[in-house]
């Protein structure tokens, strides 16, 4: 059979091209990664041609012996990895993860209380347009305007009113520690469930970077492609009590054959996360963004909540840069090389496509091996690019210097 480059040329060098501009931009999107080329060999594997509906030991498919031992092993080293009772490593994607552990455990109509998405919480947090927000009863709770931080005392007080079936948290963008026990205490207090969504943070938690909600959570999902690095998939973890509710929800409630060269994939980036050189990469994760965070403030920016805790942090134009969407930042910082996601900030009166905000992450950077060294070169980047959004001429000359920093850094990839 002909290679890719000649079978199909037009994919091959749309592939080849994107390489190129993973290779020469400066990544700064809070949930993207670099994967390691073991964990692409195995999610690029023979694997994928294989069905193997069930779980290992109890397939509906014959010849599952190995990826039983696949599948098995990624079992173990997430259950290891964050201490959990159970795990399960099917679902496709993070959004699928909280769709399992909501059809498992809520009916039709049922009330959840979750964070806002303008505040930092993730569609399938109850978003009108998402599944979450048709399906169920939807009361949010959000950031104090003050502090930027979430209102343990409010959420609370919301709790015992509102009395939820279940309560989330975790967030898409949230800059700040997240108190799990606190968590915990107020969904038991008032009868709820509490999911707690980990797709950003899971790289440090595993790394003891932030606090684990495994201990105070009934469940806990995630994805495993941002800090955590792996391969783009799902995962869920539960109590032992809620593990065949959980098993049936992904599979067959919600999906069919599972990804067994993406699961794969996962036991190999569980494997990474549990080394000593990993437990450093998120170390250096963290201490990036606070540079990163101090050289933006230094140049004028706010930041919501006025800085970050963990690997991302969120500008706040509306003060500092009235003049400035979201969207027309992203896109001028695209012209510099600068690759960026645009967000909403709490309270935000421009609509979702345009926002008031900008959220920047330090995970890929901090993957090509960049430090504190390079974090004030790249918010001065920044500065010179948002505060002269129509000088082509400054625009082209940040650019120039960003290609010879990503030179500097090369990814182990081949274009
Ligand atoms: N949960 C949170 C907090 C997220 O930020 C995301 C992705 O951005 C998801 C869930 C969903 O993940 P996926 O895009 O893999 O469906």
């Amino acid at each position: 059979p002909a290679p890719l480059a000649e079978f199909d040329p037009e994919i091959y060098n749309a592939i080849s091209q994107e390489c190129h501009r993973q290779q020469t931009h400066i990544e700064l999107i809070a949930s993207e990664n670099f994967t390691l080329p073991s964990v692409m060999e195995a999610a690029g594997s023979v694997l994928t041609n294989k069905y193997a509906e069930g779980y290992p030991g109890k397939r509906y498919y014959g010849g599952c012996t190995h990826v039983d031992t696949v599948e098995q092993l990624a079992i173990d080293r997430a259950k290891a990895l964050f201490g959990a009772d159970h795990a399960n490593v099917q679902p496709h994607a993070g959004s699928q993860a909280n769709i399992a552990v909501y059809t498992a455990m809520l009916k039709h109509g049922d009330k959840i209380l979750t964070m806002r998405l303008s505040d930092g919480g993730h569609l399938t947090h109850g978003s009108p347009v998402n599944f979450s927000g048709i399906n169920y009863e939807v009361v949010h709770y959000g950031v104090s305007p003050e502090t930027g931080q979430i209102d343990y005392d409010e959420l609370a007080e919301m709790a015992v009113r509102e009395k939820p079936k279940m309560i989330t948290v975790g967030a898409s963008a949230y800059p700040r520690t997240i108190d799990f026990a606190k968590m915990g205490e107020i969904a038991r207090s008032v009868g709820a469930l509490l999911m707690a969504d980990i797709a950003h943070i899971a790289g440090l938690v595993a790394a003891g970077e932030h606090p684990n909600p495994v201990p105070h959570a009934d469940f806990v999902t995630t994805t495993t492609h941002k800090t955590l690095r792996g391969p783009r998939g799902g995962l869920i973890m539960c109590k032992e009590e809620h593990a065949k509710a959980i098993d049936m929800a992904v599979f067959p409630m919600n999906q069919g054959g599972p990804l067994m060269h993406i699961i794969a994939a996962k036991a190999v980036c569980f494997k990474d996360a549990a080394t000593e050189e990993f437990k450093k990469y998120q170390h250096q994760i963290v201490l990036n963004a606070r540079a990163l965070a101090k050289g933006l403030i230094e140049k004028g920016f706010e930041l919501c909540s006025g800085g970050t805790d963990n690997h991302l942090m969120v500008l706040d134009f509306r003060n500092s840069h009235p003049e400035l969407s979201g969207l027309k930042a992203q896109r001028a910082l695209d012209l510099a090389n600068i690759t960026t996601s645009r967000s909403s900030v709490p309270g935000d009166t421009r609509k979702p496509y345009y926002t008031s905000g900008l959220r920047l992450g330090t995970p890929a950077v901090t993957t090509r091996g960049m430090t504190e060294a390079e974090m004030p070169v790249i918010a001065e980047a920044i500065a010179d690019v948002l505060n002269n959004v129509e000088d082509e001429a400054k625009i082209t000359a940040t650019r120039e210097k960003l290609l010879a920093l990503a030179a500097r850094f090369p990814l182990p990839y081949k274009d």
